[in-house]
């Protein structure tokens, strides 16, 4: 899968991309991230990417020119992919939305700075628009990579065991159970006794009943749109979580 980063900031995700998973899925070519400077298409000999806001007001507006000239060479490369631009004002970012776009061979992240990109590149240039929660960061930059991220991780190897995604927080739509490892006692507290025990059907059970107390307690809007089996809602309501 192809990730193309538009920015004028590319030196910030240079770092994240050298390190972990990212850094393993991209020498295991799983994933390519193209990073593209939109100043490089800047027309001016400034290498101006921003203006003044027509009416007035605070700020600078990302201009629209070098954006598109990004834009076309970004899809000219691998022969099209989807724009989504990174915005406080898009459709909220989930798991659900990593899971979807991880079917797509090529992402064209752009990422806006100041007070934003000229709307009209919004409405005639992008396929997508996504918010990754109602705060205001300085660019899209941390965004893009955080859709990165999510996305690289569901991408088939690239997670040493291929359980790891499934069992993750989010995947059956709430989080996942609390995880302990050695030492079995840290200054007086201790691992629950159930996880020693060796016995496979008690620590599912386990696992399955503190994860839906925690999302009750913790999320209870995902615990609303949970869906349980008969067997299930016996056992839920029989420890008194339903
Ligand atoms: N003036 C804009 C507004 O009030 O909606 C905010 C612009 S913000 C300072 C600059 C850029 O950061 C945005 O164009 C967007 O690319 C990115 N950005 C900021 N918050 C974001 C969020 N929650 N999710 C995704 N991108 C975000």
């Amino acid at each position: 899968m192809r990730f193309n980063v538009l920015t004028i900031f590319p030196e910030l995700l240079t770092s994240p991309l050298k390190e972990g998973m990212i850094r393993r899925a991209i020498q295991e070519n799983r994933i390519e991230v193209v990073l593209t400077d939109i100043r490089s298409f800047a027309l001016d000999k400034h290498s101006m990417t921003d203006d003044r806001p027509f009416g007035g007001g605070e700020g600078m507006v990302m201009k629209p020119e070098p954006i598109v000239a990004a834009i076309r060479q970004a899809k000219q490369e691998k022969g099209g992919g989807r724009v989504i631009l990174l915005s406080p004002r898009g459709r909220q970012y989930r798991q659900k939305e990593a899971e979807d776009l991880a079917g797509c061979d090529h992402l064209i992240l752009l990422c806006g700075r100041y007070e934003g990109v000229d709307e009209r590149v919004r409405e005639f240039y992008v396929d997508d628009e996504i918010s990754i929660g109602d705060y205001i960061l300085t660019g899209g930059e941390l965004a893009a990579m955080v859709i990165i991220d999510s996305i690289t991780r569901l991408l088939p190897g690239v997670l040493g065991c291929e359980d790891s995604a499934r069992c993750d927080t989010f995947s059956r739509g709430g989080l996942k159970y609390p995880q302990y490892t050695r030492p079995r006692e840290f200054e007086d507290h201790c691992v629950p006794e159930v996880l020693l025990s060796g016995d496979h059907a008690a620590i599912a059970q386990y696992r399955f009943l503190a994860a839906a107390g925690l999302t009750r307690d913790k999320r209870p809007d995902l615990f609303k749109s949970l869906r349980f089996s008969g067997s299930e809602i016996k056992l839920l309501k029989k420890n008194g979580l339903l």
